[in-house]
């Protein structure tokens, strides 16, 4: 049979172009891309939304579109890995759940700390209740903003550890805090899960001091974003593996066990963001042989809407009081 030149040519081309081809499927398929995210998602999402954030403030941008961009876009992308490679399918939330972190997201974690600041810059600091220009001095403010960022983050820390370490340990504060460990699963968006008065709590560890001291709004804002993302990732049903960093970040893997059913196992890992305070007090918790079992709460009768989570506290025996001592 008499082949065309046209033909021949395709022919080559074939020839030529998939045995190359099928090596570039074989190295994908070898590569495993849920493989590689295992891997680069927390500490890849953590450089970019930190560089997204730098590179916005050198163009103009307003600081709090500057702050704000690198956050939601990075949860968007922790949501939609969530979606494709959940960690366990059981762990993905309902619409109800879903409802109920929005509500939380919006009311505590947004709207209550804007509250906050603006009840402090009325009383607080217009009062002059503290001589704010001696507290400023004792602050390194001439530090890069990174600088001043990694010792706000190592001082904040140290307060919400022992914040934390309370609240699992005194039935008051635990009354407040039982509602962030009410859902059985962990997804993304239940980082946000936070009594009011447990997060005004928060504020006064992590906000107050260091407004006080007159730390800058920009170094204010890095810290914003770098708390958000580990948080987000903190909490997320994805795959992922840290390595040394489970020595340094508070991350997921460290973090599941912290929302353990098994109060043994939950009574570990107070950190927020950093893990080294654990480290230091002996609280530092990662078995490596076996994965977490139930999360959440004894109680399977708690309630879980967000107006019933508001009340709940300032009811009797809400969750059997499961971890008195
Ligand atoms: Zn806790």
């Amino acid at each position: 049979m008499q082949l065309s030149r046209g033909h021949i040519k395709s022919r080559n081309r074939t020839e030529i172009f998939s045995p190359i081809l099928s090596r570039l499927i074989w190295t994908f398929r070898r590569l495993n891309i849920a493989h590689i995210l295992t891997w680069i998602t927390y500490p890849g999402l953590i450089v970019a939304s930190l560089s997204g954030f730098f590179i916005l403030q050198d163009r103009g941008m307003n600081l709090a579109i500057a702050t704000l961009s690198p956050v939601v876009f990075g949860m968007l992308l922790i949501v939609m890995i969530e979606r494709q490679f959940p960690y366990r399918e059981d762990w993905q939330p309902n619409r109800g759940d879903v409802v109920n972190d929005v509500l939380y997201m919006a009311i505590v974690q947004n709207i209550l700390p804007k509250f906050l600041g603006f009840i402090l810059a009325l009383t607080a600091l217009n009062a002059q209740l503290f001589d704010v220009e001696s507290l400023a001095g004792l602050w390194p403010h001439h530090w890069p903003s990174w600088g001043q960022m990694l010792l706000m983050l190592g001082c904040a820390e140290f307060l919400r550890y022992w914040l934390h370490r309370l609240a699992h340990n005194w039935p008051p504060l635990w009354r407040l805090h039982a509602i962030h460990h009410s859902p059985p699963k962990l997804y993304t968006l239940n980082v946000g899960r936070f009594h009011p008065f447990e997060k005004t709590l928060q504020f006064l560890c992590d906000a107050l001091p260091f407004m006080l001291l007159s730390v800058s709004e920009n170094v204010l804002a890095l810290y914003f974003v770098f708390y958000a993302l580990n948080g987000l990732l903190q909490h997320c049903n994805i795959t992922v593996r840290l390595g040394y960093l489970n020595f340094i970040v508070s991350g997921p893997e460290l973090h599941r066990w912290h929302h353990s059913q098994r109060v043994e196992e939950s009574n570990h890992n107070f950190g927020n963001n950093l893990i080294i305070w654990d480290l230091l007090f002996g609280t530092w918790f990662l078995p490596s042989h076996r994965k977490v079992l139930a999360l959440g709460l004894t109680n399977s009768n708690y309630p879980m809407g967000f107006m019933q989570q508001l009340a709940i506290p300032f009811k009797n025996n809400p969750d059997k009081f499961s971890r008195e001592p």
